[in-house]
């Protein structure tokens, strides 16, 4: 019988607090899996240590050490966000070497013992098994009602990425092959693997309240994914602004039109210098939003052209 080894993958920034037990638990589950021979006994756990500045280096380090390799792990130069951690952690372990690949948060706010039911999928043929939460209940109330309108926005704008998706993920090696290949810096990763094609399956889990530490994703920096998610994924904003610039100018040509027809059959047009100002302000706002939206185009050309590397590995445990 064919037995995959294993590779879980763990971006972390700052999760000193997290780092113990999550590394305790996973070994569990790992141990586990070897023993029932789902997986190989190489399959190793991999951290990419995101430029945290706590104590999380220093802990992979020593468990790095305890457990003679079986958690490995890198350490960033400095912060380079979590896609770029995750993306990071696939390339590099493959390097290492296995079949399969899982990402993980530090926080295992992701049901670990699910991991079983991913690999299950994975022999049964699917190439990406991505992990759907099953509910938001963890979130606020802002949080959940955004990321909701988010994949609505997504899926409108033609991305087809399922609604609570997460990061929690397998991916085979023919997959993280074909990944390499892509070379954007602008990552969203749940578009990506969609993009990617290949044979897809799901597993549904529960979300749990985040074991210690803070949650890294403030307000600001899920509006920055959510934003480099449309704008690598999707021209159609773009395409918008080219209608609405359109719709303006005939519906303008069209009130020009009515004016001078009002002028010729002797009306009298009273002069009303608050409809002009409503319409001189809302088309100011428009043509604000437009530019607004070819920036955030521009800006990812200018990052993909300065093809700066996409991490930086300082420190590298194997
Ligand atoms: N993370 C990272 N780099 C960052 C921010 C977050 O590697 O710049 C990691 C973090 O350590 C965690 C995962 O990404 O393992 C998810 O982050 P978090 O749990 O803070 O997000 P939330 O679950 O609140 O959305
Ligand atoms: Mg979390």
């Amino acid at each position: 019988m064919y037995i995959p080894k294993l590779a879980i993958i763990i971006p972390c920034y700052n999760e000193e607090e997290c780092i113990p037990e999550t590394t305790y638990r996973l070994l569990d589950v790992i141990k586990n899996l070897e023993k029932e021979n789902i997986i190989t006994e190489d399959s190793f756990i991999f951290y990419v240590s995101d430029g945290s500045t706590d104590r999380t280096w220093e802990l992979v380090r020593k468990y790095n050490t305890d457990t003679n390799g079986k958690v490995k792990g890198i350490q960033f130069s400095r912060n380079f966000g979590n896609q770029r951690a995750i993306l990071a952690g696939l390339l590099e372990a493959s390097k290492i070497g296995a079949d399969c690949y899982i990402s993980i948060d530090a926080d295992l706010q992701q049901d670990e013992l699910k991991i079983k039911e991913f690999i299950e999928k994975y022999n049964n043929g699917a190439q990406i098994v991505c992990g759907i939460r099953k509910d938001r209940k963890t979130d606020g109330i802002f949080k959940k009602y955004s990321a909701l309108a988010f994949y609505k926005l997504m899926n409108l704008l033609g991305a087809d990425i399922r609604v609570n998706h997460s990061d929690y993920r397998l991916v085979s090696n023919e997959v993280v092959k074909t990944l390499e290949k892509f070379r954007e810096k602008n990552l969203f990763l749940r578009g990506m693997f969609n993009k990617i094609g290949y044979k897809k399956d799901y597993v549904y889990f529960d979300v749990k309240q985040r074991k210690a530490g803070k949650s890294k994703f403030g307000t600001m920096s899920l509006f920055a994914l959510a934003v480099s998610g449309i704008t690598s994924f999707s021209i159609v904003p773009l395409r918008l602004v080219t209608f609405t610039g359109i719709i303006m100018s005939l519906a303008s040509f069209a009130v020009g039109l009515s004016a001078l027809i009002d002028k010729l059959i002797g009306h009298s047009v009273v002069p009303g210098w608050a409809t002009i100002v409503v319409v001189l302000g809302f088309v100011g706002g428009i043509q604000i939003l437009c530019i607004g939206i070819i920036g955030e185009y521009l800006g990812q050309l200018f990052e993909e052209v300065k093809s700066r590397p996409r991490y930086i590995i300082e420190e590298e445990l194997d």
